[in-house]
C-alpha cells in the first residue's frame, strides 16, 4: 500500500535534519582550523596577562623615579619624598644619586644589608657603575632624546638578592649632557613578592600557574610549586630582564583545552542531531497513527451505515409483510416477529456501544457498583440470549462453578462486556456451532471465558484488535457485519474494574476471550 502522507513527512524531515547534518559536517572537516583559532585566542590571553604584570612592575618603577626627578630643583622635598618611599616600600632598599661622572651625590637606604658600613663594598659598587660606564653614555644619549630606558645591574658578589637599577631621572644644569642618575637597590625576591606576584593573582581567576625564574634556570617563583610544569608563555621582565615571567593554564595545556572545546561543540551538534532524529521518527509514527486512525474512522462511519441499514431493512421487510396480513400461518408470524425483536436487539446494542464509546470518549461514562454473585449473574445473562443462539443453531456448553465468591461491578457494564464476546464469538465462528462459556476462579480472580471453533485470530493482529476501530482486514471485505467497537468497549470495561481481558487465538482452530475480575472487587 502506497504511504503518500510517510512519503511527505520523510521529505520534511530531511529539510529539517539536512542544514544541521549539513553544519555537523562542516564543522568536523573544519575542526583543525578551528583548534588553531582557539589556541590563537588563548595564546594572546596569555600574552595579554604577561604584558599587564609587566606594565604593572613598571608602571610601578615609573613611580618611584618620578618622585625622585626633581632632586635638582628641590633637594630637601625630594629627601623627604625618598625617606617616605623607602619607608613605604619594602622592596625599594636604598636610592642613591649620581652625577653624570658616576660620582655619588647621595646615598639614602637601608644598606646594612649589603655594605656593612664597609668601605670596600661601596668601593665594589662604585668599580661596577664603572664598568658600565659606556652603557651610561648610551642611557643618557636616548635619554635626551626622551626616551628613558633603565639599566640593571646585579650584585651577586654583595648580595645576589639585590639588584641596582639605573635609570636617567633629570638634566643637571643647562648642559644636555650632565643628567642626573638615580640608583634604586631593589631586593629582588621582595620585589617579586609585592608587586609582580599580587598583580598576577589579581588578574588569576584560578586557572593560571605563574612562575618567575632567573636567567641560570632557577625557579624563584612558583603558584603551583607542586607539580613541574612546561611554561606556554615567557616574557622577560621589563625591569628586571635578568628574570623571566612564564604562565600556563592550570591542569590543561592550550592545545587540549581547545581540542576539548571542539569536542565539546562536535558532541552537543551530534546530540541535536540526534534528538531531532529521534523527533522525527516520534513525528512520524505519530503522523501515521493519526492517518490509520483517521482512515479507521471513515472505515467506521461506513461500517455504522451498514450495521444500521441491513437491519432497518429487515424489520420494514418484515413489518411491511405482517400489516399486509398475507402471513396466515401462525408459526409463520410468529416467526416474523421475532426476526423484528431480534434485528431491534441488535440495533439497540449496536446503539449503546456506540454511545458508550462516545462517552468513554468524553470521559462522561458512570459506573454503579455493586456486589454480584457471577454464577446468578452470568445464568440470567445467558437466559436472555438463549433464544438468540439456538435460533442460529448454536449449542452452548456452559461450565459454572456455583462457588465463586462475589465481585463488585457495574451489573450492566459486565453484560456489555459479555454479550459482546459472545456476539463475536457467534459472528466469527465460521462454520462451527459450539461455543463454550466457562466460569471459574483462578486464585485471586473470577475468570469468565467465550471460547468458539470459528475463524480464530492471526498472532499479529490479536496485539491490536482491542483497539479502538481495528477490524482484522479490510471491513469492507469483511463478510462479517461490525464496527470495530465492541473490543475497546470490553477493555475499557475490565480496566474499569482493575481487571483484565486476554485472549487466546489460532487462525482457523477458534478463539477464547477471557475476562479476570478481582475477587471482592475494586
Ligand atoms: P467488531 O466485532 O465490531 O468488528 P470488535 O472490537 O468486537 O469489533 O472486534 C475487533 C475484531 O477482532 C473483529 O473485527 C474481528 O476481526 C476480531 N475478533 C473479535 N472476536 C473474534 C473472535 N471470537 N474470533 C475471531 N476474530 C475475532
Amino acid at each position: 500500500m502506497k504511504r503518500p502522507h510517510l512519503k511527505f513527512s520523510g521529505l520534511g524531515s530531511l529539510v529539517l535534519l539536512l542544514p544541521l547534518m549539513t553544519y555537523t559536517l562542516y564543522q568536523w572537516f573544519e575542526r583543525d582550523k578551528d583548534e588553531a583559532f582557539i589556541q590563537q585566542i588563548y595564546n594572546r590571553q596569555l600574552d595579554t596577562i604577561l604584558f599587564s604584570v609587566n606594565q604593572y612592575s613598571w608602571n610601578k618603577f615609573e613611580f618611584w623615579t618620578s618622585a625622585i626627578s626633581d632632586i635638582h630643583h628641590a633637594p630637601d622635598e625630594t629627601r623627604k619624598r625618598i625617606v617616605n618611599l623607602l619607608k613605604q616600600n619594602r622592596s625599594l632598599i636604598g636610592i642613591c644619586m649620581l652625577d653624570s661622572n658616576g660620582s655619588r651625590i647621595f646615598e639614602v637606604g637601608r644598606f646594612s644589608r649589603i655594605f656593612a658600613k664597609n668601605e670596600e663594598a661601596t668601593e665594589k659598587v662604585r668599580e661596577k657603575i664603572l664598568l658600565y660606564q659606556h652603557q651610561l653614555k648610551r642611557m643618557k644619549r636616548r635619554a635626551i632624546e626622551g626616551y628613558m630606558r633603565p639599566l640593571s645591574l646585579n650584585l651577586d658578589d654583595l648580595d645576589p638578592s639585590i639588584d641596582l637599577i639605573l635609570i636617567p631621572v633629570a638634566s643637571a644644569g643647562d648642559s644636555a649632557e650632565n643628567w642626573i642618575i638615580a640608583g634604586l637597590y631593589l631586593d629582588k625576591f621582595q620585589f617579586i613578592q609585592d608587586i609582580v606576584v599580587r598583580k598576577f593573582t589579581e588578574i588569576n581567576d584560578g586557572n593560571l600557574i605563574f612562575a618567575i625564574q632567573s636567567q641560570t634556570g632557577k625557579i624563584l617563583y612558583n603558584s603551583d610549586s607542586e607539580t613541574e610544569h612546561a611554561f606556554e608563555k615567557t616574557d622577560t621582565m621589563w625591569i628586571l630582564p635578568d628574570l623571566q615571567i612564564m604562565v600556563k593554564l592550570k591542569g590543561t595545556t592550550l592545545q587540549s583545552l581547545s581540542k576539548q572545546r571542539i569536542q565539546k561543540n562536535l558532541l552537543f551538534l551530534l546530540i541535536i542531531n540526534l534528538l531531532l532524529g529521534i523527533g522525527i521518527v516520534i513525528l512520524m509514527q505519530n503522523v501515521s497513527k493519526a492517518v490509520k486512525l483517521a482512515r479507521m474512522k471513515s472505515d467506521f462511519v461506513a461500517n455504522v451505515s451498514h450495521e444500521l441499514r441491513t437491519p432497518l431493512a429487515l424489520i420494514r421487510m418484515y413489518a411491511e409483510t405482517l400489516e399486509m396480513g398475507r402471513i396466515r400461518s401462525k408459526e409463520k408470524q410468529k416467526r416474523y416477529y421475532q426476526t423484528i425483536m431480534n434485528e431491534c436487539s441488535r440495533l439497540s446494542k449496536l446503539v449503546n456501544n456506540i454511545l458508550d464509546f462516545s462517552k468513554i470518549e468524553s470521559h462522561s461514562k458512570k459506573y454503579v457498583f455493586q456486589m454480584i454473585q457471577p454464577d446468578l449473574w452470568l445464568r440470567e445473562t445467558l437466559s436472555v440470549t438463549q433464544f438468540h443462539l439456538d435460533q442460529k443453531g448454536f449449542a452452548l456448553d456452559v461450565r459454572i462453578d456455583a462457588q465463586v465468591p462475589r465481585i463488585k461491578a457495574d451489573r450492566e457494564a459486565i453484560t456489555q462486556a459479555f454479550t459482546n464476546l459472545l456476539d463475536n464469538a457467534v459472528k466469527f465462528s465460521g462454520d462451527s456451532r459450539n461455543i463454550q462459556v466457562c466460569l471459574e476462579k483462578v486464585n485471586t480472580e473470577i475468570h469468565i471465558s467465550v471460547r468458539d471453533w470459528g475463524v480464530g485470530i492471526e498472532p499479529a493482529d490479536q496485539k491490536h484488535i482491542f483497539q479502538k476501530f481495528y477490524r482484522v482486514g479490510s471491513s469492507l471485505i469483511h463478510d462479517v457485519k461490525g464496527t470495530g467497537l465492541g473490543l475497546s468497549l470490553v477493555k475499557h470495561i475490565m480496566q474499569v474494574h482493575h481487571g483484565r481481558i486476554e485472549v487466546k487465538s489460532e487462525l482457523g482452530q477458534g478463539s477464547t476471550f477471557s475476562l479476570f475480575f478481582p475477587i471482592g472487587g475494586i
